[in-house]
């Protein structure tokens, strides 16, 4: 299968007044064409610091002393292979074009990013400006389109001002306009987290429908097992600036072999677990400034011994090519842990 972005060996840092936070730490990753990609793991754990980079939006104070990303062109009128990217040494106009026309990202904080003294159709019209793309009748025509998938009525949505959507239907409009442009992937960070739970059902119905609908490839990002579970084809785990496992979806929740990944189903409610067995992972993540040798989740793990204590594992295969864990005792992990 042919990965759209390869990002390898990828590590990204913030300075802070104590010294360097080490967000993410040689990460290597691919988003498959079409794929729905969740980025799961606990808050902290470096999922937006990732996909910031993708769309070379981090902070000043962040530095990527190591890494590459590559993105795979797709002639949008063939379907056939363009030209690769390399991201993260993208001009000024070439990211330009870039963002948004190949790549978009809907952010955790964007319910507030809308210019309260500006219509929607205004918002969008800014947006078609900065990227040359089309103006008036046939941009209208478009969002509303795009409207109508994400299920708005168009015509209140392109004239209604901010303050008169609620929070749902203001992330569904920035959903449409991450669309507006045809990217090939689309980064949601935490698309539904600020909003009830019904909101939050109804967005992942409209997630799942632009999948089916529309062809695009997306990064998920979520601390909230259970919609990744709903939405994924894959599943990455992340912890302490590293993905400590990668597999399908089905293997994630069904076949772990991280034990952290592992803490992490464990710890999800369901409607037939009782609420005494859901355990929750004892301790908390590592001090990102000054981390423990070895694998980083060894204060924490039930199976660590010597080696873990001072060797890091990389992300390997296991007996599944398609299924990489980064842990040494992931052979014995699943049978001890749920033992
Ligand atoms: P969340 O779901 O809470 O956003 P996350 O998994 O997305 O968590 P990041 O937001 O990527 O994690 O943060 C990774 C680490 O980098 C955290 O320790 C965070 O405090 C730190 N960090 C993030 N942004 C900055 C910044 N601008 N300056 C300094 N440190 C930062």
């Amino acid at each position: 299968e042919i990965p759209i972005l390869s990002i390898r060996n990828l590590s990204i840092s913030y300075q802070a007044k104590r010294g360097w936070v080490q967000a993410v730490r040689n990460v290597n990753l691919d988003v498959r064409m079409g794929e729905a990609l969740a980025l799961i793991g606990e808050s902290g754990s470096g999922k937006t610091t990732l996909g910031l980079e993708i769309v070379r939006l981090l902070p000043s104070n962040a530095r990527v002393p190591q890494g590459e990303i590559l993105y795979q062109k797709i002639k949008k009128n063939s379907g056939g292979l363009g030209p690769t990217v390399d991201v993260m040494n993208l001009g000024t106009q070439a990211l330009r074009q870039f963002r948004w026309k190949e790549c978009a990202m809907v952010f955790q904080a964007a319910l507030n990013a809308f210019n309260p003294v500006l219509r929607v159709s205004d918002q969008f019209a800014d947006t078609a400006r900065a990227h040359g793309y089309k103006q008036g009748r046939e941009l209208e025509e478009r969002a509303k389109e795009l409207f109508h998938l994400v299920r708005l009525e168009p015509e209140r949505v392109w004239k209604a001002y901010p303050h008169e959507l609620s929070g749902g239907m203001r992330q569904r409009v920035l959903i449409a306009l991450g669309l507006l442009l045809e990217p090939q992937l689309l980064i949601l960070d935490e698309p539904t987290t600020a909003l009830d739970i019904l909101t939050q059902r109804n967005i992942m119905d409209v997630l799942k429908d632009l999948r089916t609908q529309l062809n695009f490839s997306m990064i998920f990002i979520s601390h909230d097992l259970s919609l990744a579970a709903e939405l994924a084809d894959r599943v990455a785990t992340m912890y302490a600036g590293r993905v400590v496992e990668v597999s399908d979806v089905y293997t994630t929740f069904k076949h772990p072999h991280h034990p952290y990944t592992i803490g992490l189903i464990k710890a999800v409610p369901t409607l037939t677990t009782h609420k005494d067995n859901i355990s929750s992972i004892p301790g908390s993540p590592p001090d990102l400034i000054n981390m423990p040798a070895g694998c980083k989740f060894h204060p924490r793990c039930p199976l660590a011994d010597d080696r873990c204590r001072h060797e890091e594992p990389n992300l390997e295969p296991t007996t599944n090519p398609d299924h990489l864990v980064a842990c040494w005792k992931w052979k014995t992990a699943r049978l001890d842990m749920t033992a």
